[in-house]
């Protein structure tokens, strides 16, 4: 069965480059009906923090990109890479370096004043005395000839020469295991049968390679994937939105947007561009991404967050809706209510953020006018249609969408003016502005009640 894994550091907030990278790993597990783990990579004491650690967690459930199994934390592991390092010094795969600081500075210099590569030289593999006093690292043997390839889904194959990778030091002389040697025993215990990070690992990969025939594991199928890069194509920072991934949440994208977004950079089926969750299921393959970086576009983002937002049911809307108008001070207990609003709404938003700055007035009443609009619109002088149309309104009936919408046509006919003379006065008295849904749409949600008493406020 697939397995594959995501396992990122928790030494900065997770963001989109993290994030597409778990969801290629994600897509292809289930695509082949495979298993997806999370492992949280926190060795690096002193860079990983649990507020990163939480955003990881946060930001995948958010995402719905849940793990099979996981979260595995390496820490939590330390005896396991504890006893594979005996293992490998037992079985010879490791050894013992005493080498001290200086003489590894003397054995660079001599190797940069003779034009080499600086590299270890292997000067302790052959040691039998251990060093009094001083406490050693524990280095890999690194095969001295031949080469390894790696098998790269996206990059082909890739050739490293033995002669370019020295002998790692797998165990720091307090005895805590390296980040490479972790990776190795995690993969190999966790049974990954498919490894897709970013390409900046690639140049690790053969030395994996090497540690995990040390240790008989089979080798995984790798996949590099290249990086995002900002517009201006230097590497993704800050500036250009490599900000947490909540911060999506909170600016108020959907994640399958947001997903959406990310599985079209470096990937393509023929020139569709909106993919629900099951179609990128069952399209994605690993082996159809691009090999070059591509460069993050938040307007298409955006773009791609209106349809979703078109194509997405109201109670969905609603759940996302809820959190966005909370954070407005409006609270609402209503949700068939709150679907109606995204409903009527949903046409028009790019962001749920949006959506929830302009459906205020449906769930409060309205305690101020924009000040142009009620001029235009409510001042004495131009209050006619207003008066016209209340009257009609008062005596409706059936207060439904296209009852409304006969009223406010008919209102117009008989003024011989536009519906939107009409309309907008409507709109600008239940609103407080000039932007809603359209109104017949806007009264039916909003109810026969509060409409007949904010159009009669605005008259008074
Ligand atoms: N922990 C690494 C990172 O966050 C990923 C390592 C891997 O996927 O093998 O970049």
């Amino acid at each position: 069965a697939i397995r594959t894994r995501f396992a990122p550091s928790p030494t900065g907030l997770l963001h989109i480059g993290g994030v597409r990278t778990a969801l290629f790993s994600w897509l292809y597990a289930r695509r082949h009906g495979g298993v997806f783990i999370l492992r949280i990579e926190d060795t690096d004491r002193e860079r990983s923090t649990d507020a990163a650690t939480q955003v990881i967690l946060d930001g995948m459930e958010w995402l719905g990109l849940t793990a099979d199994e996981g979260p595995f934390y390496q820490t939590r592991r330390m005896d396991r890479y504890r006893e594979v390092i005996g293992q490998f010094l037992q079985a010879g795969h490791a050894y013992h370096c005493y080498c001290s600081k200086e003489e590894l500075e003397e054995m660079r210099n001599r190797q940069l004043a003779a034009k080499q590569k600086p590299r270890y030289d292997g000067t302790c593999r052959n040691r039998t005395e251990p060093r009094p006093g001083v406490s050693p690292v524990v280095r890999f043997k690194n095969p001295l000839e031949g080469s390894v390839v790696v098998e790269d889904a996206i990059h082909g194959n890739v050739v490293f020469d033995n002669m370019e990778l020295d002998d790692l030091i797998i165990a720091r002389s307090d005895g805590t295991p390296t980040y490479n040697f972790c990776v190795v025993v995690d993969d190999s215990d966790m049974k990954c049968t498919h490894v897709i990070r970013g390409d900046d690992h690639l140049n690790n990969t053969p030395r994996q390679i090497n540690m995990l025939r040390a240790l008989g594991a089979p080798i995984p199928l790798y996949a590099h994937v290249p990086m995002i890069l900002g517009q201006d194509g230097a590497k993704l920072s800050k500036r250009h939105g490599a900000v947490s991934v909540l911060q999506y949440r909170e600016d108020g994208f959907l994640p399958e947007a947001l997903l959406n977004y990310l599985v079209r950079l470096g990937w393509s089926h023929g020139d569709q561009e909106v993919f629900s969750m099951e179609e990128m299921t069952q399209l994605f393959d690993i082996k159809d991404v691009n090999k070059s970086a591509s460069a993050f576009n938040p307007d298409k983002l955006l773009w791609l967050n209106q349809q979703h937002i078109m194509r997405a049911t109201p109670e969905r809307l609603a759940h996302y809706l809820k959190p966005q108008l909370a954070a407005l001070g409006v609270t609402v207990s209503d949700d068939a209510r709150l679907a109606a609003v995204a409903k009527a709404q949903q046409e028009r938003a790019k962001t749920l953020k949006e959506m929830a700055q302009n459906s205020v007035f449906f769930f409060e009443d309205v305690t101020a006018y924009d000040e142009k609009a009620a001029k235009k619109n409510l001042a004495a002088e131009a209050a006619g249609p207003l008066e016209a149309v209340l009257k009609k309104l008062s005596d409706l009936q059936t207060w439904t969408a296209s009852s409304l919408h006969d009223v406010v046509n008919q209102t117009a006919t008989e003024l011989g003016v536009g519906m939107g003379k009409v309309a907008q006065p409507i709109r600008v008295a239940v609103s407080g502005g000039t932007v809603s849904p359209p109104i017949d749409v806007t009264l039916e949600v909003l109810g026969r009640e509060v409409t007949l008493s904010r159009l009669e406020r605005a008259l008074a």
